[in-house]
């Protein structure tokens, strides 16, 4: 097209203000923001500017831009952060905001955010308190530790105790441990951020104790153990427990009390901060044992604890099923050190985290059946007897939607993960519901039920067919959602 013709038909493109009087966005007008609906045309007008800049588009069309900028609006109406529909089977799911609440636990949080709370405000003693005080007695209750404190999350605890304990100074870690997590968290990175200088052993396969002790010198700040996530070496394997840390740690400080003792200093005056420490970053960490739901040979917290750590931090929404949080616990002059630093504050979590946390770890130190009311672990610990219901129901309201000539419907054994990180190689035999396209096809409809409800429905696609994990389904009105969905894929996507 000559440049002065486009020039002619680039002014042919409708105004914000013409668009907005257009019937479509003018009936929108009543129930929706004007800054959003101007945003929505602006937009519309934009892309139809390009595809005529592009040469993808020959004349503006009035009616196609005015519809456009419809849709905009109306999808910028939906939240952009809402509820989906998990039946991935995948538990801890990382892109899908992992653990659930607890109802008690979503409870404190609304509790609190409605309103004032006891945040840094210390009742019996009428001043000023500390927001470090609500979970720290309940997390040491259910570790045994000293002290504790919570941070915004596993990423932050652990930037948090290098910085403080290893800046300028040598942190000493396995080969096999240096782990990336969920793309933008390697263990490498964030120990470059701390200023700690990493001190790599062993190799990817074997580390060795001894390793560790050739390393260690008196540069050595601490000896740092990074649980693998969910990356796993099998067959020829070896790594050093904490046990075996915990020595190496011990003669190394032996050796350097020995050495300010024969300068002149009591032992009582050798500096803690110059101690070699043993700190885990234990990922997902987990309060209780959970061999007794999952194939899990996992160390809780307190046993990392009692093995002879120094400090343990893991994640508050992985396995322990509570709000996103980095908790802490350990020797009380570490906590304590932790606590002043000034990265605490930058780090540190807000009301409703907190208040939800506390509430999450109440349900701990009730314990037994209680433990149940915490989503992440009922799904986990969810039995065949439990699962085999819900996918009866789920299969035949599906099958009671849709038309038998468009799809074969059934149940089928599969596998659920944990996710997150945690167990990597555990799978939790499952029920699921697979739908057989007998029309359309199965990537489609997957598509249609992510993307066009206001419920999006995340499900797994497995050999052209569609498969509804029930572990997942725990939200009320699920099954009934997703037998709607299916059926509105059939009805309006596909006819
Ligand atoms: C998940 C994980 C982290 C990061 O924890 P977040 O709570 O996601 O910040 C750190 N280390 C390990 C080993 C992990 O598995």
């Amino acid at each position: 097209m000559a440049s002065s013709t486009l020039n002619d038909t680039l002014r042919t493109l409708p105004q914000v203000e013409e668009l907005l009087r257009d019937g479509r966005l003018a009936q929108l007008a009543a129930t929706h923001p004007r800054a959003l609906l101007v945003d929505a045309a602006r937009e519309a007008i934009d892309a139809a500017r390009q595809g005529l800049l592009s040469g993808t588009a020959s004349s503006a069309d009035r009616d196609a831009i005015a519809a456009d900028a419809e849709a905009r609006a109306l999808a910028a109406s939906v939240p952009s952060l809402r509820r989906v529909i998990n039946a991935t089977g995948v538990v801890i799911h990382t892109n899908l905001g992992r653990s659930p609440l607890a109802k008690r636990a979503a409870q404190a949080a609304v509790s609190v955010a409605e309103g004032y709370s006891t945040l840094e405000y210390d009742v019996d003693a009428m001043a000023r308190g500390s927001r470090h005080a609500h979970c720290e007695k309940l997390l040491c209750l259910l570790t045994g530790a000293e002290a504790a404190m919570a941070v915004n999350n596993n990423a932050a605890a652990v930037l948090l105790v290098l910085t403080e304990f290893a800046k300028g100074r040598q942190a000493v870690v396995s080969r096999g441990e240096l782990v990336e997590i969920g793309g933008s968290f390697r263990i490498p990175d964030i120990m470059e951020l701390s200023g700690a200088e990493m001190v790599e052993v062993g190799t990817t396969n074997k580390t060795r104790a001894r390793d560790y002790r050739r390393a260690i010198g008196s540069g050595t700040a601490m000896l740092l153990k990074v649980h693998p996530s969910n990356f796993r070496i099998e067959g020829f394997t070896e790594s050093a427990s904490v046990k075996e840390l915990r020595l190496i740690a011990d003669e190394e400080n032996r050796r350097r009390d020995e050495a300010a003792l024969a300068g002149g200093a009591t032992t009582s005056n050798v500096n803690p901060a110059e101690r070699v420490l043993v700190y885990e970053d234990q990922g997902s960490g987990s309060l209780v044992r959970l061999d007794p739901f999952a194939n899990s040979d996992e160390p809780t917290a307190s046993e990392s604890l009692r093995s002879g750590c120094d400090l343990v931090s893991f994640s508050g929404d992985k396995l322990l099923g509570g709000p996103q949080a980095g908790i802490i616990v350990g020797a009380k002059p570490l906590i304590d050190r932790l606590k002043a630093n000034p990265l605490a504050r930058a780090l540190r979590l807000d009301k409703m985290t907190l208040a939800a946390l506390e509430e999450t770890l109440r349900i701990y130190v009730e314990g037994g059946a209680a433990l149940q009311g915490i989503p992440a672990i009922a799904m986990i610990s969810a039995t065949r007897e439990e699962l085999a219901p819900r996918a009866e129901q789920l299969r035949d309201a599906i099958q009671a939607a849709v038309d038998p000539e468009d799809a074969r419907v059934e149940t089928v054994e599969e596998t659920s993960r944990v996710g997150g990180g945690a167990l990597p190689l555990c799978e939790l035999p499952t029920l699921a519901v697979k739908v057989s396209f007998l029309k359309g096809r199965a990537l489609d409809c997957e598509r249609h039920l992510a993307s066009k409800r206001m419920m999006p429905i995340i499900c797994r696609l497995k050999d052209d067919a569609l498969l509804f994990d029930v572990r997942t389904l725990i939200g009320e009105g699920d099954l009934e959602e997703i037998a709607d969905a299916v059926a509105d894929f059939f009805d309006e996507a596909l006819r």
